[in-house]
């Protein structure tokens, strides 16, 4: 699922493909994929507005329309963005097209539909609105963005302080900080050498210090390398490379790259957690309520090893064969490979 460096990388590669096109109309095949105005009303929303900027906030993309509207793309698991010219040929999963002016289309691709196209109001406050309606804003509940300036150690602390969960689902909670996912959150606490079992009110400051530098630093660096292409995620100018660079990550069972121990798995909240049980300790004020969790753990890791060396030998195979954002089409498609070939999976 692209988390906040892979939705800045689409956004990032749009802003090149789209500022200054003007929308000439919409079509879409999946109601439920529109968010903010009725579906019926989209196309008339959108047509004949000039696209201004392109940003991101959270996991979302926004495009900044003429007339203070904005245009939301969330991708969820499996969406995708495409600047394709007219007529390139299209699949069953393209849920919404814009027509651009200068003849070609933003196409929204979603495999498995949660993903969304929402169209949104700037109101005085900055906040995004449903236009010509009441309505709550769309980021209301979104925490601060690790990125920015004024997202401080001091200001990490003041929230972090504020918590009293264990550090991994509290990393995953966008309302605590926004645009960080599960890729980026385990890399996050085994860079910090923190358990993600670990309650946040058990950190000492050193450790507060660390979590905060290791979140910047490999959201920075996935950033750096166009974001981590596992799954489905690409973007209009081609896939990342992040996959390559992950320490723990998918890794189950694979030698942790600090100490040489294997990468453990475990299932928290019904995501997968991987982490090295050597170099990320828990305190011993942490353990009885997390032994449960980890003894459960054990059982699904046995499952998860021989799954993942089965998935390795298929996304080897997979990934040799053409990917629709790689079908021939004409001048501007996007979404071309990076180099010649594709880089070898982790630890493969
Ligand atoms: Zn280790």
């Amino acid at each position: 699922m692209p988390e906040l460096p892979e939705v800045e990388t689409v956004a990032r590669d749009l802003r090149g493909l789209v500022v200054g096109a003007t929308i000439t109309g919409a079509r879409y095949d999946w109601p439920r994929t529109i968010a903010g105005v009725a579906p019926e009303e989209f196309a008339g929303w959108v047509a004949g507005r000039s696209i201004e900027d392109v940003g991101r906030r959270a996991k979302f993309v926004l495009l900044e329309l003429g007339g203070g509207l904005v245009l939301t793309f969330q991708l969820k698991m499996t969406g995708q963005i495409f600047v394709t010219p007219a007529g390139t040929p299209t699949d069953r999963h393209v849920r919404v097209v814009m027509g651009l002016d200068d003849g070609r289309e933003l196409r929204f691709r979603d495999m498995r539909k949660f993903g969304r196209v929402g169209l949104y109001a700037r109101d005085g406050d900055g906040r995004l609105v449903p236009p010509g309606a009441a309505g709550a804003d769309l980021f209301g509940r979104h925490g601060p963005e690790p990125l920015s300036d004024d997202f401080t150690v001091a200001t990490f602390r003041a929230r972090l302080r504020r918590r009293r969960g264990r550090l991994k689902p509290l990393l995953l909670d966008q309302s605590f900080l926004a645009g960080v996912g599960n890729i980026y959150a385990d890399e996050a606490l085994w860079r910090a050498r923190l358990h993600p079992l670990r309650s946040a009110r058990s950190l000492r400051p050193h450790d507060e210090r660390a979590l905060y530098v290791n979140v910047r630093e490999i959201l920075a660096e996935a950033i750096e390398r166009r974001g981590s292409s596992v799954d489905d995620y690409t973007a209009p100018d081609g896939d990342g490379t992040m996959q390559d660079r992950l320490a723990v990550y998918q890794r189950t069972g694979l030698p942790c790259l600090r100490c040489g121990r294997p990468i453990r798995r475990i299932v928290l909240g019904a995501r997968s957690t991987h982490f090295c049980s050597w170099c990320q300790r828990l305190p011993a004020s942490d353990r009885a309520g997390a032994a449960a969790i980890l003894r459960a753990g054990r059982v699904a890791e046995r499952v998860a090893m021989r799954r993942v060396a089965a998935t390795r030998r298929a996304a080897a195979t997979r990934r040799r064969g053409a990917r629709w954002s790689e079908l021939p089409a004409g001048e501007g498609i996007v979404g071309r490979p990076v180099g010649p070939g594709r880089p070898a999976e982790p630890g493969a």
